[in-house]
């Protein structure tokens, strides 16, 4: 699924191609991918805007309208923006497609059709109950600290919690606790406040590192594979220490091998040794 750094790299890939351009039409191959409000209406009010700004928020994505409006964009686990000249065939996992204006398109390239596309006048109705943004200035150490408190949880299950912070998922989750040496099991509460220093170090230092590489490509080929909107693939994979390991791979701190457990039933990756209850 494409977490922080995947949607960060989308958006500012998708910035030099989409500010300013004039939404003309709309083509939806698939029209579950329109949550909000009807399709009907999701079309007649997008056509004739103008895109003024694309930001991040979490894992959603904002596209900003001259309107004031907003069309606010989620890409769940197999969905990408693409840039494609009017000339190109749509392929078969092309859901939606944005014709703009000078012959270009935004194409939301979806596999498995869980992507989702809201039009509101207020971003606060979906993306209000976000946790803090862990590249933003204000998420400090003692920020993290006190929002660990009475929080019983597996620390592996608060960073996945969209409301406790935003924009983390499974992989980076697992590298940032890697990199932290703690367990994932550990509950959030009994973390000392240097352990949530060096997780609060470790998370920013992850989703830089990951951002740099733009993004991770962990499926390889596969057709559910994160692409970037030129079609790319991100290098971040090639930095993971333990998350997506193939099966017998060893730390590569201790020589340990990495074990995997089901936590809230997704496989966490962790290393026993270098990251002991
Ligand atoms: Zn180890």
């Amino acid at each position: 699924m494409p977490e922080l750094p995947e949607v960060e790299t989308i958006k500012n890939e998708l910035l030099p191609h989409i500010v300013g351009r004039c939404i003309t039409g709309i083509t939806l191959f698939w029209e579950g991918i329109v949550r909000q409000p009807s399709v009907q209406e999701f079309c007649s009010r997008l056509i004739g805007q103008r895109i003024t700004n694309v930001a991040r928020r979490g894992k959603y994505l904002i596209l900003g309208l001259t309107s004031s409006e907003v069309l606010i964009i989620h890409l769940k686990m197999t969905g990408s923006l693409l840039i494609k000249p009017a000339s190109a065939e749509p392929t078969k996992f092309t859901r939606a497609i944005l014709h703009l204006d000078k012959e270009t398109q935004l194409r939301f390239r979806d596999p498995r059709k869980l992507g989702v596309m809201w039009l509101v006048e207020d971003k606060n109705t979906i993306v209000g109950k976000l946790g803090p943004e862990p590249l933003e200035a204000g998420f400090t150490p003692q920020l993290l600290l006190k929002r660990l408190n009475n929080r019983t949880a597996p620390i592996k299950a608060l960073l996945c919690d969209q409301t406790f912070i935003a924009g983390i998922g499974n992989m980076y989750a697992d590298e940032a606790l890697f990199a932290a040496r703690i367990h994932p099991l550990r509950s959030g509460k009994n973390l000392s406040p240097e352990e949530v220093e060096r997780l609060h170090s470790a998370i920013q230092h992850v989703l830089w590192s990951a951002i740099s590489n733009k993004g991770a490509s962990v499926k390889g080929a596969s057709v559910d594979t994160y692409l970037r909107p030129g079609g790319e693939l991100g290098t971040a994979q090639f930095q993971f220490r333990v998350a997506h390991y193939i099966s017998g791979r060893l730390c590569p701190v201790c020589g340990n091998p990495i074990e995997r457990i089901p936590i809230r039933n997704r496989g966490s990756y962790f290393c026993p040794r270098c990251q002991a209850l």
